[in-house]
C-alpha cells in the first residue's frame, strides 16, 4: 500500500487518491451497512456476564440483619458501601450507594449547589451572577448539556495524556471567582482515554481557587474498566485535597451501568463526611431510601470487592479485541497518510480519532450515507462546538467484532476521502 502522507502528493498522485478514495467510497454505497458505532453501550454478550443479578436476591437480609424490602438506609446498604469502597480506595463512610445512574447523582448535586450551595458556599450557587465550569475537551457530552441545561458557562482546557492541563486550569480559578467546579474523568477518559497523573491529581487538589466552594466533579465511571493487564489506579483524590486542606473540594462518583446492567446497575457517590451528609440532607427530602433490594443483589452476586474485579477481567476479554481491531484497521488503511491520529486506550469504552481539521463533520456525514451512524462531530464539547471540526468519538464496545472491522473500514475510508477533497480544494 502506498502510504505517503497526502501532504507530499503531487497535484496528480493527490487527483489519483482523489478518484480511488471515490471509487471506494460508491463501493460501500452498494454494501447496505447499517451499523453503529455511536454510544458507548456494552454489548449483549457483556450483558450476558451479569445475568445470574435477575435470579438474586436470594435472601431478604444483608450481613447486618438489614430488611431489604423496607423503606431507609438512605446511604445504601452497608455491605455494598464496603465492597466500593476498596474498589474506589476511599472509607465506607464516604460512599453512598445510590440508585441506578451515576449521571443522576451529578445532576443532583448540581441542583443542590444551586438551589442551596455547598458546605463552604457563601450563598447558594444560583444567587450568583454568573456561574461558570472549567471543562477539559474533549470530554463526555452528557456532562456539557447537564451544565447547559442549567445555564452554567463551560470554559474548555485542553485534555492531555496525564489529565486535563494544569497549568491552564490553575490558572483560570486563580482569580475568578465565577468558575465554581470542573469537571474530570479521571481514568480512562471519555473519549480520550487519559489518566489522571498522581501529580496532575495532587495539584488539582491543592490549587488555590477564588471561589472558596470550587468543587471538581470526579467522575470515575470508568474506574475498573481495564483493556490490559496493567490496570491504572485512580488518583486517591479525597485524600490529596483533604490533605491540601480542601476536604470537601471533591465529589466522586462511579456505577456499575457498565459493570453489571447499563441503567439498572447502582451508582456511587463519594466524598468529604459533610458533603456525604449534605448529600443525604437534601436527598432525604425526596426519598426515603434507595433500592435495597437491587443493592443486595449486587452483593450477592460478586461476593466481595476481588469478584468485581475477576467480573472486570471478563468485560476485557470481550471487548479487548474489539479496540485492537479498531487500531488495526485504522493503522492499516491510515498510517502513514498524514490524515488522522488515535489513541490506542488501556481501559475505557472510546477511541478518540481526530482527522484533517476543518473535515469531521465531512467524515461523520460521509459515513452516516453509507450506513455507519458515529457520534455527531463536536459532541465532546461545550455547545457541540469543535473549534478546529477535527474531533470523532469511536464507541467500539456494542457491535460485534466483525462489525467493528466493517465500520472502521467504511470510516477510514470516509476520513482519505474527506482528506483528498480538502487537500485538492
Ligand atoms: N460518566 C461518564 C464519563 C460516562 O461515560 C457515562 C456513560 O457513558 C456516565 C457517566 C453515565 O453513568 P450512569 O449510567 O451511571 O449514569
Amino acid at each position: 500500500m502506498n502510504a505517503t502522507p497526502l501532504a507530499d502528493l503531487s497535484a496528480d498522485d493527490l487527483a489519483t487518491l482523489l478518484d480511488e478514495q471515490r471509487a471506494a467510497y460508491e463501493e460501500l454505497k452498494t454494501r447496505g451497512l447499517k451499523l453503529d458505532l455511536t454510544r458507548g453501550k456494552p454489548s449483549a454478550q457483556q450483558l450476558d456476564l451479569a445475568d445470574d443479578l435477575l435470579r438474586l436476591p436470594t435472601s431478604t437480609r444483608d450481613s447486618k440483619g438489614v430488611d431489604v424490602r423496607n423503606y431507609g438506609g438512605l446511604e445504601g446498604l452497608a455491605d455494598l458501601r464496603e465492597m466500593f469502597a476498596e474498589l474506589l480506595w476511599v472509607d465506607p463512610e464516604q460512599v453512598v450507594a445510590g440508585g441506578s445512574s451515576s449521571l443522576t447523582m451529578m445532576r443532583d448535586c448540581l441542583f443542590y449547589l444551586t438551589l442551596f450551595g455547598a458546605v463552604d458556599s457563601e450563598r447558594p450557587w444560583g444567587q450568583e451572577e454568573k456561574v461558570r465550569f472549567v471543562c477539559p475537551v474533549p470530554g463526555y457530552d452528557r456532562h456539557f448539556t447537564l451544565l447547559e441545561s442549567l445555564g452554567i458557562e463551560m470554559v474548555t482546557v485542553p485534555m492531555h495524556e496525564d489529565g486535563p492541563d494544569v497549568d491552564a486550569v490553575t490558572a483560570l480559578v486563580a482569580d475568578d471567582p465565577s468558575i465554581k467546579g470542573m469537571w474530570i474523568v479521571p481514568t480512562y477518559a471519555n473519549p480520550s482515554g487519559s489518566i489522571v497523573s498522581q501529580d496532575v491529581a495532587a495539584r488539582l487538589a491543592a490549587m488555590p481557587t477564588a471561589a472558596p466552594d470550587f468543587k471538581i466533579f470526579w467522575d470515575n465511571a470508568y474506574a475498573l474498566h481495564h483493556l490490559t493487564e496493567d490496570e491504572a489506579k485512580s488518583a486517591d483524590i479525597l485524600t490529596l485535597a483533604s490533605a491540601a486542606g480542601h476536604p470537601h473540594r471533591p465529589i466522586m462518583f462511579a456505577s456499575t451501568s457498565k459493570i453489571t446492567f447499563a441503567g439498572a446497575g447502582v451508582a456511587f457517590l463519594a466524598a468529604s463526611t459533610d458533603n456525604v451528609a449534605w448529600y443525604l440532607g437534601h436527598l432525604g427530602n425526596g426519598s426515603i431510601g434507595p433500592d435495597k433490594v437491587n443493592h443486595l443483589r449486587h452483593v450477592e452476586f460478586f461476593g466481595d470487592a476481588q469478584g468485581v474485579r475477576d467480573h472486570m477481567a471478563r468485560h476485557r476479554e470481550i471487548i479487548a479485541p474489539k479496540f485492537a481491531e479498531v487500531d488495526r484497521v485504522l493503522t492499516e488503511r491510515l498510517g502513514g497518510r498524514g490524515v488522522a491520529t488515535w489513541n490506542t486506550p488501556t481501559g475505557g469504552y472510546f477511541v478518540n480519532l481526530d482527522v484533517v481539521p476543518g473535515t469531521a463533520s465531512r467524515v461523520v456525514e460521509l459515513a452516516k450515507a453509507v450506513g455507519v451512524a458515529l457520534t455527531p462531530a463536536g459532541s465532546s464539547f461545550p455547545y457541540r462546538q469543535d473549534p478546529e471540526d477535527t474531533n470523532i468519538r469511536l464507541a467500539p464496545t456494542m457491535p460485534p467484532v466483525e462489525e467493528v472491522t466493517a465500520a472502521m473500514d467504511a470510516v477510514a475510508t470516509c476520513v482519505l476521502l474527506a482528506a483528498a477533497e480538502k487537500a485538492a480544494g
